[in-house]
């Protein structure tokens, strides 16, 4: 229940036209909760609907992708591109490809993604795609069937200046290789329509490395700000895919030390700290599964079941998985073996009811569309890049990728403090992510 009469009015409006679509209804209370105080200072943003607005996506597209497997055997999935909100800049985020995937989820994501990229700084809207197709076990050629069959109909709908995806869970440097094939087959356009893509065809350095660096510049910042550090630390990462792996190397880099990792059948758990090389050779090249890391390393333990990853003992844990992975208990368990420090690398993994834990606690506490807004900045480097047709190097960028997560977590620890929430990082982000949005849509009129 909200305070005010029009926000409770309008999340039940949320929730009738977008019905069994649980994710979005979280994500949306979230930031509308933190809107109470925004609404009172400014009541035109109320009577010009621009929050009504926000939580209507602009776009969205939805299609049937057919394409053949290895057997010959015709396979029907669904896609989906939704285009949020262009208030900023054009439609941006990424793509993902997992059998969990429907309109609620991608409907989430997107409209994440329109405040996450607001906070980045840059210019860029909010937007996200994907389908409930599963790359798993699937062949290269089955792969690049289905990119080229999903590319076909979304490249009516997308364009450098237009809407931009990425990748996300499901979709990393083979997928957007293919799809980026497929766009410049049909268009004849060798154009940044994509991000995340190969260093030999226009790809960023650092790009692949940017959200799991970007998550630990951040919670480095938050750490500081609370007089503490990476340095000597117990770090707790769950996943074992782009964003886990690099939020691995860098966090690393800064002192810690990462003693477990998983995917979605179970987590190891090394206490010599887990040896990133053999993560990234099973993960990014063999595609396999994270139990074979015990295969080369005896002295670590693999339990089969990822979410008893959040009952390892930890000083900070880095969720980098997916969608609601801690919940209560797990946040209780965290609490109780003494974490001092969450930060989101995943898109919302924490329940409402974990969040609550965490803030009771006074756990230091990074929310995913702060802390894991360096993919999406270093994608809107990419595009700058390729604009300019130069390279940048990897240097370059990610001195650039670490001042923007200085940045934001200044902005919305500054942000908090404004409105009386010293320390509410949740509050904080969602606040400064809608004021620049909802400033750019009052100006530009009904629209
Ligand atoms: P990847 O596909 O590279 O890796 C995902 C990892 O999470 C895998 O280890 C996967 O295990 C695991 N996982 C997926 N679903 C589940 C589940 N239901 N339960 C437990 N583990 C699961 O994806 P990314 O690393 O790119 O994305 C991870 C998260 O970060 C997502 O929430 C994404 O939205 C977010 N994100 C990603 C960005 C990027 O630049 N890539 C940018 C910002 C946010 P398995 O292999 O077994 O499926």
């Amino acid at each position: 229940m909200f305070k005010s009469a029009y926000l409770n009015d309008l999340m039940d409006r949320v929730i009738k036209r977008n019905a069994n679509e649980p994710e979005f209804h979280q994500a949306v209370r979230e930031v509308l909760e933190s809107l109470e105080p925004v609404l009172e200072k400014h009541p035109e943003y109320v009577e010009s609907g621009v929050v009504e607005r926000l939580v209507e996506p602009e776009r969205i597209i939805k299609f049937r992708v057919p394409w053949v497997n290895d057997e010959g055997k015709v396979v029907i999935n669904r896609g989906f591109r939704i285009q949020f909100n262009s208030a900023i800049g054009p439609y941006k985020g990424g793509l993902r490809f997992h059998p969990s995937v429907y309109e609620g989820i991608i409907k989430f994501l997107g409209f994440e993604q329109t405040f996450k990229n607001s906070l980045t700084g840059l210019p860029i809207g909010g937007g996200k795609g994907g389908s409930d197709f599963d790359p798993h076990g699937k062949s290269d050629a089955e792969v690049m069937r289905f990119c080229q069959s999903f590319m076909t109909e979304l490249y009516k709908y997308i364009g450098k200046d237009e809407d931009v995806p990425a990748g996300d869970i499901g979709v990393g440097g083979r997928e957007i290789g293919y799809l980026y094939g497929q766009y410049k087959r049909i268009t004849g356009l060798y154009e940044g329509v994509l991000t995340g893509k190969g260093l030999t065809y226009g790809g960023s350095l650092a790009r692949k490395e940017a959200t799991g660096f970007g998550l630990c510049y951040f919670t480095d910042a938050m750490l500081k700000d609370a007089g503490q550090s990476f340095k000597g630390k117990r770090v707790v990462i769950s996943g074992s895919g782009n964003v886990a792996i690099y939020a691995n190397q860098k966090a690393t880099e800064l002192g810690g030390k990462v003693i477990a990792m998983s995917d979605s059948n179970g987590f190891v758990v090394d206490e010599d700290g887990i040896d990133l090389n053999a993560v990234k050779l099973i993960k990014e090249v063999r595609r396999g599964r994270i139990k074979e890391y015990v295969e080369t390393h005896p002295k670590a333990v693999y339990t089969e079941g990822c979410s008893g990853i959040w009952n390892v003992k930890c000083d900070i844990a880095l969720p980098c998985a997916t969608q609601n992975e801690i919940n209560e208990a797990s946040a209780k368990a965290l609490v109780a073996n003494g974490v001092t420090a969450v930060a989101e690398g995943a898109n919302m993994p924490s329940t409402p009811e974990a969040v609550a834990v965490f803030k009771a606690a006074k756990v230091l506490f990074a929310p995913a569309k702060a802390s894991n807004a360096g993919g999406v900045a270093t994608s809107a480097l990419e595009m700058t890049q390729n604009s300019e047709r130069l390279s940048w190097t990897f240097e370059e960028v990610d001195a650039k990728l670490k001042t923007i997560m200085e940045n934001i977590y200044m902005n919305a620890s500054k942000t908090a403090k404004e409105y009386g929430l010293d320390g509410d990082l949740v509050a904080g982000a969602n606040i400064a992510g809608f004021l620049k949005v909802a400033d750019a849509m009052y100006a530009q009129g009904l629209v």
